[in-house]
Order: structure tokens, then C-alpha cells, then sequence
């Protein structure tokens, strides 16, 4: 079987022992933890090594690797919610945590249809499932046919940051490979620098980390916004609802962060309830997405809150 090298997976030892002692030609595996610690990286990575050619698995330059790591071979197969169609996302969509589309049941049956096949090029075949939670039922239980029928030589991966929204009756066929958050020194590897308020804010995840980087002057400006309102100016609130809609994900958890540390450093119990309430309002608020719960919401706001 040659040795196994997961070079491009920073960390995540525990996973990748799981994966190497895996002799199996089909089995079905579950790849659960947060978003953005590599679990989609580990996927390819793993794909790579079932069709490598050299001693040391993945190589990344031999035929296999390259038709996988291109996601260009007939025998990788990736279902996902970023991309509505069954097929061949670019590697860059690939790797986006943030998918938050339904897969569709038709893309569960067209690859029903492909899994009626053999393999074409390789003599294993690879089906990486992103996000699996976003299917409904309909389409988990459509899956769970899919992966009780099996198919020869294929290795089935599911990844999931919330496994808990996945039929139990799936989860119990998969061999769990469960991820964690980076430790400080592997997320530095990955980031390339150290910053311990983007390392707590992105929970050691390099994935959140990066999109966070990608908010440019809009990160500063949330954590300051945050600031203040922990400080009582209501005000920067309603600037916040208004400017970060296209970020709301990110300038909820910074929120979070920012109460957090907050409780952390003052101890202070009752202004920290009233604060993580005020915060699920908002994301309530966030997830409705209407103008008249954002007023409504800071109206609520505008009692001010005895902190400090
Ligand atoms: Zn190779």
C-alpha cells in the first residue's frame, strides 16, 4: 500500500492515523468537526492517495493525484451544496466552508446512476459529499439507500461541521473521523503569521480565519462596533445591522467573541446574560432578514444596559 503522507493537512493527526490504517476498498466515512480545519483538504488529499502511483501517498505529481487534485477524473466524485449540480466544482469552490445551498435529491439519484457504473481510469473511486447536512430528508434518506446498495470499490466521504442534522441511521454506517481545531502553532502554519484575537475569534479554525482576513478594514470596524455597544452606545448596533449584512455570520461571531472576553475580564453575570440575549435576538433578527425585525430590534436595544 506504499506510506501515507498528508502533507497539505496541517495537524489533525488523530484523523489522519484513523485513515491510515484503513485497508478497506469500500467503506463509508464520516468527516465531522468545525468548518475550516481541513476536513474537505484531508477528502482530497485521501482520494489522491487511493490512486496514487508512487511509494509515498499522495504524491501530488503523478497522474492520480494530478486527475484528483484538478478534480478532473470521472472517478471523484463530489456532491455539494455550494454547487447545485452534481459534477466537477472548481478547486476553489471546493474548499469554500461556506455552502449553505441544499443538495438537491436529484443530484443524490444522478449519482445513484454514475455508482451503476465501474470505475473508469482508477480501480477505486472516490465520492466526497460536502456538507452533508444541508440535504434534506428526502435526499439523506435517498443517500442512505445509495450508500446500503454500495458500490464496488468506492470509498463513500461525508463531511459535516454539524453531524447531529444527519440521519442517525447514516451516521451509523460511517467510520466517524472526527477533527479538531487547530492548535496556535499548526493555525500559524496555515495563516502564515500568529494573531491570538483572529486565532479565539475563528476558535482555531484557518478556514474562518481566512475569511475574516478577507473582511479587510470591515473586521476592525466590527470589533469596534462591538465594543461600544458592550459599552452602552446602542447606536453603533444599528450601524452595524446596516452595514454588515453581507458579512452577518462573521459580525455575529465576532460578537461573540467580544461578550465573551468581555465576561472573561469583568465577571460580570447579569450584563453577560442580557448581552447573549441581545446577540441570539440579533442573529434571530440576521436570519430573518427583515427591516422592520432590525428596528424592532433596536428598539429593544435602546434601553441601556448597566454595564460596568
Ligand atoms: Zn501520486
Amino acid at each position: 500500500m506504499g506510506l501515507l503522507n498528508f502533507k497539505r493537512t496541517i495537524g489533525q493527526e488523530t484523523a489522519k492515523g484513523i485513515l491510515s490504517k484503513l485497508t478497506n476498498n469500500k467503506a463509508t466515512l464520516m468527516f465531522y468537526g468545525p468548518p475550516g480545519v481541513g476536513k474537505a483538504t484531508l477528502a482530497l488529499e485521501f482520494a489522491q492517495s487511493l490512486v496514487c502511483s508512487s511509494e509515498e501517498k499522495p504524491c501530488g505529481e503523478c497522474y492520480g493525484c494530478k486527475a484528483f487534485g484538478n478534480l478532473k477524473s470521472p472517478d471523484l466524485l463530489i456532491i455539494s451544496d455550494i454547487k447545485p449540480q452534481p459534477g466537477k466544482p472548481r478547486p476553489d469552490e471546493f474548499y469554500n466552508i461556506e455552502g449553505d445551498l441544499t443538495i438537491k435529491i436529484s443530484q443524490i439519484r444522478e449519482l445513484q446512476a454514475e455508482l451503476s457504473k465501474s470505475p473508469f481510469e482508477f480501480k477505486r473511486r472516490v465520492v466526497i459529499i460536502m456538507n452533508i447536512e444541508n440535504a434534506n430528508l428526502e435526499s439523506q434518506n435517498a443517500l442512505l439507500k445509495v450508500l446500503e446498495e454500495g458500490s464496488k470499490d468506492t470509498i463513500f466521504i461525508l463531511i459535516s461541521s454539524k453531524p447531529t442534522f444527519v440521519l442517525p441511521t447514516i451516521r451509523s454506517r460511517a467510520i466517524k473521523v472526527r477533527f479538531s481545531p487547530l492548535s496556535p502553532s499548526d493555525f500559524s502554519r496555515v495563516i502564515g503569521f500568529y494573531d491570538e484575537v483572529l486565532y479565539k475569534i475563528s476558535e482555531g479554525s484557518p478556514g474562518i480565519a481566512k475569511s475574516l482576513l478577507q473582511m479587510g478594514e470591515d473586521l476592525k470596524i466590527s470589533l469596534d462596533i462591538w465594543e461600544r455597544v458592550i459599552f452602552g452606545d446602542i447606536s453603533a448596533l444599528n450601524r452595524g445591522l446596516e452595514m454588515f449584512g453581507k458579512w452577518k455570520g462573521l459580525f455575529l461571531r465576532i460578537g461573540y467573541f467580544k461578550v465573551s472576553e468581555f465576561y472573561l475580564y469583568s465577571g460580570d453575570m447579569s450584563s453577560f446574560r442580557r448581552l447573549l440575549y441581545a446577540l441570539k435576538d440579533v442573529e434571530v433578527g440576521f436570519r430573518r432578514n427583515t427591516r422592520e425585525e432590525l428596528l424592532y430590534l433596536s428598539a429593544l436595544w435602546n434601553h441601556p444596559f448597566s454595564v460596568i
